[in-house]
């Protein structure tokens, strides 16, 4: 039992029903919506029967796509927390600047947010085998609900993906192929692969539910925040789908009357100059982002060229009254020491466009010192041994020290 009542195309609107295995619109190929009661929700699901359910992002299960709990392959997604930053804060001249933490979750990326949920949700369908295209960690969490769950897993990553994004899925024992492209080669290739392996699509925003794991940020930072929603949410965007989730997640959370008030976040959707499609489209006033030629990032997370997406990400931004902008890929090592050195917070390097995009709309007037700003740290540093070239003194113990150096 649940609320869901229906699918339906982000694009044209066809209807379909909730309890089948979907992937694009069969009519415009383009995404699927998953629709709720909100209603019935707003009478069955009040907020006080958060009292006391864990601190998990399944504490907001009426609001999610599951028919039979059981059938739930979890590994803990918990609660992540916000940090409130004040070196870092002070640095940019503002009050309030926080960080949401997504890299305590498993597989140190929020990707198990979307996994955990598209897992289960193939879980509940029966299916046995799934595939999927990726940066880096989408393959890695997919690997590690798949095996949790022992599904057949089969990932398709290009070859300089991060060498930890590829161990994972080896450890995992996920059938992981290396592909002399970029990701919307990865996906032509799984989505040829259907017919003749017989697998699930699980694409980011091919498969519909992902979308509603990754809307879990949006509820939680709401509570989080006391049901009084930050000014700015700033964002490192790839196939966008955190954003469109917690722009989804706003809305809902309004209709059943949760939130204090109406006023939204300005979202913020920050990209790399080395892969700019959504900046691009946004700065021309497109609705849909053409391919982004020679995408080149060590933010890996965020090197999609081409995202099926496009127009529900831009779409949310406009409505919200946030930007899309790209930074200087050659600043993301800045951003991730200047992070780590003032806060001891270790930040993605797909996060760091986001500090990036801050200075410049400081900048510009579009966000203002007062606002309670928030970024997502998307993944954990860690996970990118590749994105920082640090010099290190070294030290020669057949010889004596030298102090003075030191
Ligand atoms: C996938 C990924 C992103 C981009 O997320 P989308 O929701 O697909 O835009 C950002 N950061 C990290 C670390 C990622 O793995």
């Amino acid at each position: 039992m649940n609320f869901v009542t229906h699918l339906e195309c982000a694009n044209c609107g066809k209807r379909y029903e909730a309890n089948l295995v979907h992937n694009l619109c069969t009519a415009c190929q383009r995404p699927l919506w998953v629709k709720y009661d909100l209603e019935a929700l707003k009478t069955k699901f009040p907020k006080k029967a958060l009292l006391g359910r864990p601190s998990t992002m399944w504490r907001y299960l009426e609001m999610l796509p599951i028919q039979d709990p059981d059938k739930i392959v979890s590994l803990t997604e918990t609660t992540t927390p916000i940090l409130q930053t004040k070196r870092l804060a002070a640095s940019f001249g503002l009050d309030n600047l926080f960080v949401k933490d997504e890299s305590r979750l498993p597989t140190g990326s929020f990707k198990s947010r979307g996994m955990t949920m598209a897992i289960s949700k193939a879980n509940e369908f029966g299916i046995k085998k799934v595939a999927v295209p990726t940066a880096g960690n989408a393959g890695g969490a997919m690997a590690a609900y798949a095996a949790r769950a022992g599904m057949e897993a089969y990932v398709f990553m290009p070859e300089d993906t991060p060498a930890i994004n590829k161990k994972e899925c080896y450890l995992a024992g996920a059938k992981t192929f290396l592909v002399n492209g970029l990701i919307t080669d990865c996906g032509r290739i799984v989505g040829e692969g259907k017919q003749i392996k017989n697998w699930f699509d699980v694409s980011t925003l091919k498969e519909p539910y992902r979308i509603e794991g990754k809307k879990t940020m949006g509820l939680e930072l709401a509570e989080q925040f006391d049901w009084e929603l930050p000014d700015v949410i700033l964002y490192p965007t790839g196939g966008g789908t955190g954003l469109i989730g917690m722009w989804k997640a706003f809305a809902e959370l309004e209709a059943m009357g949760w939130l204090k008030t109406s006023k939204k976040p300005k979202m913020i959707s920050c990209q790399s100059e080395g892969c700019a499609p959504i900046s691009t489209a946004f700065e021309k006033g497109e609705r849909f982002a053409p391919k982004f030629e020679n995408a080149s990032t060590i933010a890996s997370g965020i090197r999609v060229p081409a995202a099926v997406g496009d127009f529900m990400i831009l779409d949310a931004v406009r409505q919200s009254g946030g930007v899309a902008l790209a930074t200087p890929e050659a600043d993301i090592p800045k951003w991730m020491q200047l992070a780590a050195s003032m806060e001891g917070i270790a930040l993605c390097p797909e996060t760091a466009v986001c500090l990036g995009a801050l200075e410049v709309l400081l900048k510009r007037g579009t966000i203002k010192n007062t606002d309670r700003i928030l970024i997502f740290n998307t993944g954990a540093s860690q996970k990118y041994p590749e994105a920082v070239n640090e010099q290190l003194s070294r030290i020669d113990i057949k010889k004596p020290i030298d102090w003075a150096q030191i």
